[in-house]
């Protein structure tokens, strides 16, 4: 086969109508995704795929494993991975509907274009290619729900494997990385403190007791770990910057200057290059807040309290070097060279089930969640070329 004749032939534009129907499913996290799931799983069963799903408690949303079975032993397949949730859109922002795909100027705009949809649809459109072939080795589809709200879905799809008793050898995740091979992430743990304080009228503050205080005490302490975190003396590190990270990005309490705060929150996260990092975030603040600050609180009022809520905490991807799914990848696009980033995927999830993992996809990490979201044909057409590569090296002759 010609892989320049494929790539500029059916396949291609195959993809480029699988995405425009992915773009229509409007799968913001946390909301239902079993159409998607559903089309999706209809074209694998196409090509003769057997697939089995996984829910959320309500039954509303479902991850998709499908596998087309090869002839090798069960436990070597290669699984390509994508999340099939979409960050939200403001549809007043955008140049066109972010659900209804715009194709212009050889690029594809819609919400999750880039992040993810683009690169399921290149597998979902390489499939049939994959079927029309004996395999060496399986391949394997997981299409997950609500990564981008801290990766609830994929811990379901890796218990459920496990049941099943399913190993694989490889994981290619397809997150937006414009076709470059990233081996390492930084994790990323968000978080949702809510401090209940006393309300009040200013002129007499002992009558009152201040959320807002409470919530500034809590965030000096959080500048000083981010501080310690920062000083920690590192070896050899890759990340950019080089340090654990932590940062506060909303305040929200307070009805005005005269009356005394009963309510404030804090919104805030931390990326550990390493996983004691978070560890050590988590208790420092904890210790805090439930050994000075919550007797403070409830002084003069039992129903004062301080909550820290868990928004998401994404493990890191600790580095691979030379591993089976990196040289794999590197062959399979011709360029070897590695790069980190600091954004969370379920790469960290699949490394940890003790599959050999790597990130590389198309798009670019600067158009994800934007307005007017796009990719470039010239990436789709990267990833269906690394595609036709897999399916070139492990057909069976
Ligand atoms: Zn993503």
């Amino acid at each position: 086969m010609n892989t320049q004749k494929a790539i500029d032939g059916e396949i291609f534009l195959n993809t480029l109508k699988i995405l425009k129907d992915l773009i229509k499913f409007p799968t913001v996290s946390g909301k239902p995704n079993l159409e998607l799931i559903n089309y999706c799983e209809n074209l694998l069963k196409n090509s003769g795929a057997v697939s089995f799903k996984t829910f959320n408690n309500t039954k509303t949303q479902a991850n998709l494993f499908a596998t087309l079975e090869g002839i090798g032993p069960k436990n070597e397949g290669i699984v390509l991975s994508g999340h099939t949730d979409v960050v939200p859109a403001v549809a007043s922002e955008w140049t066109s509907d972010p659900y209804i795909a715009r194709d212009e100027d050889d690029k594809i705009y819609g919400r999750g274009t880039c992040d993810m949809k683009g690169f399921i649809a290149c597998v979902l459109a390489a499939a049939p290619l994959f079927a029309s072939k004996k395999l060496k080795s399986s391949i394997h589809f997981s299409f997950t729900f609500d990564e981008e709200t801290g990766c609830l879905g994929a811990p379901l799809v890796l218990a459920d494997l496990k049941k099943r008793n399913l190993n694989f050898s490889t994981c290619i995740i397809g997150e937006p990385t414009n076709m470059k091979i990233i081996t390492a992430h930084k994790g990323y743990n968000e978080y949702k403190t809510h401090f209940i304080g006393l309300s009040g009228h200013a002129s007499n503050p002992e009558n009152g007791n201040s959320a807002i205080e409470y919530a500034i005490e809590y965030s000096n302490k959080l500048m000083q770990l981010k501080n310690e975190l920062k000083n920690k003396k590192r070896e050899n590190n890759l990340f950019s910057p080089p340090y654990s990270t932590l940062q506060i990005g909303k305040i929200t309490g307070g009805i005005g200057a005269n009356v005394i705060a009963d309510k404030c929150s804090l919104e805030w996260e931390v990326r550990p290059i390493n996983k004691s990092d978070g560890d050590f975030v988590t208790k420092s603040i904890d210790e805090f807040s439930n050994n000075i600050l919550l007797p403070k609180i409830r002084n003069n009022n039992p129903n004062g309290n301080i909550q820290k809520e868990i928004i998401g905490e994404v493990v890191g991807f600790n580095e691979e070097v030379d591993s089976d799914a990196v040289n794999l990848l590197g062959n399979l696009i011709g360029d070897n060279s590695k790069n980190t980033m600091s954004f969370g995927t379920e790469a960290g999830l699949f490394q940890n089930s003790g599959i050999s993992t790597v990130i590389c996809g198309p798009g670019s990490i600067d158009q994800a969640h934007t307005v007017d979201e796009y990719i470039s044909y010239d990436q789709l057409k990267q990833c269906l070329k690394m595609l036709i590569n897999l399916q070139k090296r492990i057909e069976s002759i």
